[in-house]
């Protein structure tokens, strides 16, 4: 079994800014999926960066990046691809944030 690695606080940090940003598909509350790491050497530091948030539904129901990936991917992208649109999407919300001045 491979070993789990506990999320630091800048990690769990991250992973509630990703959830806060509503599934990518319906905007819904969400939960962080973990996508399916490719490689290393694209500025991402651990596996709870390569997080995208997704409903309970487009997470794990019937219809689900888990249980039909690859219509899933069909319709809405790759991890990959959606993985870039979160970090620009929490890109944007930090830069808010430091406009107003909020630490
Ligand atoms: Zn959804
Ligand atoms: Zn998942």
């Amino acid at each position: 079994m491979a070993k789990k690695k506990v999320a630091t606080k800048a990690e769990r940090e991250h992973m509630s800014k990703v959830a806060s940003l509503g599934c990518l598909v319906c905007q819904r509350p969400a939960n962080v999926h973990h996508i399916r790491p490719i490689g290393l050497g694209i500025g991402m530091r651990s596996s709870h960066y390569q997080t995208i948030p997704l409903c309970r539904e487009h997470h794990q129901g019937q219809f689900s990046i888990h249980n039909c990936k690859q219509q899933f991917e069909a319709m809405y992208g790759t991890e990959q691809e959606m993985l870039q649109k979160t970090l620009k999407e929490i890109e944007n919300l930090e830069r808010i944030n430091d406009f107003f001045g909020e630490k």
